[in-house]
């Protein structure tokens, strides 16, 4: 039976590790992965995850299953990070990020839907997700990459021409990856009013709070639409805000105003991960947990989490100077937010790139802003400028 498999095809964002790893020249770059890196090119432990741990390790008293909704004190301190204190959702742990989009899909399902609308580019992985529990993509242009607009208007009117009642519609919620774009509060609230006017269902995908302009003010269009959509869903990773990329730690929440309703939700959302993988992992929730609810931690964390973003932003300036002079447009690396920007490179540049200068990015042209430090900046932006042109 077996033998009757085609290959997959590798991810091509996985496969570029190993080529940038296979790469002898000393003055090499990876922009593609997408983790944060410090100036000196390092994904560092957060101190403050590092003594949170050091506690848990001290007072752990078993290992003995964490239940299937998972560590309940993680749920409500991460969903008081994510949409602020006083909202009630139906919310359980899940493996990552992806587990939170994977458990929001089928609950989607679930619930009727049958389609989800997302707007291209945006991760490469979402797609897949929804896919795999059984949803329709549909997709329309959200990001020109020449001139580093977004496409509101074409979101807009693919909504108002396509979408149905009950559709799914996935909005990243800050640091849109790959490009950085940043949707206004008029886009915000266009887009809120097409959800009640048309029954949509908002799934907001929060992978990166903390990293465009800092922790609340990252959420605030996200807990807007929570204030006035009453039915959706919220899929949080913990991965890059708390640097426990490995850890797989993540949340999935679901609203309704009705606490029977909440209910229901929350005993699907436990039946889809426990057909799946039956109780979630415990360190990175119990670490997110220690630190959230301790105020010592939390300063702590949230202090290192600023410089992260400072350190981006700052790289953001060096490169949208040193590019403006190949395109104008690039002047918006400036105030895009989050870890990703997209260049305007076809595929050959990007390959000449990596051959000649040792400059790794995918073929999509993602760069990932935290991949540079200000001794490779100078390089980076002239190897652009001599390729690019
Ligand atoms: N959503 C977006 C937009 C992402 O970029 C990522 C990871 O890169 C995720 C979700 C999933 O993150 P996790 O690693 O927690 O599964």
């Amino acid at each position: 039976m077996f033998e009757t498999l085609t290959r997959e095809a590798d991810d091509p964002l996985l496969a570029l590790t190993p080529l940038f790893k296979a790469d002898p020249n000393p003055a090499k770059v990876d922009l593609g992965v997408g983790v944060y890196r410090d100036d000196l090119g390092r994904t560092p432990v957060f101190r403050a995850v590092k003594r949170a741990e050091a506690l848990l390790l001290e007072t752990q008293e078993t290992k003995a299953y964490v239940g299937p909704e998972g560590d309940l004190a993680f749920i409500e301190a991460f969903w008081n990070f994510v949409a602020g204190e006083g909202r009630d959702a139906a919310g359980v742990q899940t493996v990552g990020g992806t587990g939170a989009l994977r458990l929001a899909a089928e609950l989607l399902r679930r619930s009727g839907s049958s389609r989800i609308f997302l707007g291209t580019p945006t991760w490469s992985n979402h797609s897949a997700i929804f896919q795999a529990a059984g949803l329709s993509v549909v997709t329309y242009p959200l990001f020109d990459v020449a001139s580093q607009n977004l496409l509101a208007g074409e979101m807009m009117s693919t909504l108002a021409d396509r979408a149905q009642p009950g559709d799914a519609v996935l909005l990243h919620a800050s640091c849109h990856n790959p490009t950085g774009a940043v949707m206004d509060d008029a886009t915000w609230a266009a887009v809120t009013e097409m959800i009640l006017r048309k029954g949509l269902v908002p799934l907001l995908d929060s992978a990166y709070q903390g990293f465009g302009t800092g922790i609340e003010s990252d959420a605030a269009p996200l807990r807007r639409l929570l204030d006035q959509v009453p039915e959706t869903i919220v899929a949080a990773s913990a991965s890059k805000s708390f640097g426990l990329y490995r850890e797989r730690t993540g949340a999935v929440y679901a609203t309704s105003p009705s606490p029977a309703t909440r209910d229901k939700l929350k005993s699907h959302l436990v039946t889809v991960g426990r057909g799946s993988y039956s109780m979630p992992p415990d360190h990175g929730a119990a670490v997110v947990r220690t630190i959230l609810t301790d105020p010592e931690l939390r300063e702590d964390w949230r202090t290192e989490l600023d410089e992260a973003r400072q350190r981006i932003t700052a790289m953001r300036a060096i490169l949208a100077e040193g590019l403006s002079p190949l395109s104008p447009a690039l002047a918006a690396i400036a105030t895009q937010q989050g870890m990703f920007s997209l260049l305007p490179l076809d595929e050959r540049r990007i390959i000449e790139l990596r051959q000649r200068s040792g400059i790794y990015m995918p073929l999509s042209g993602r760069i990932n802003i935290a991949g540079l430090n200000s001794g490779q900046a100078p390089g980076v932006i002239a190897a652009l400028r001599a390729h690019a042109a």
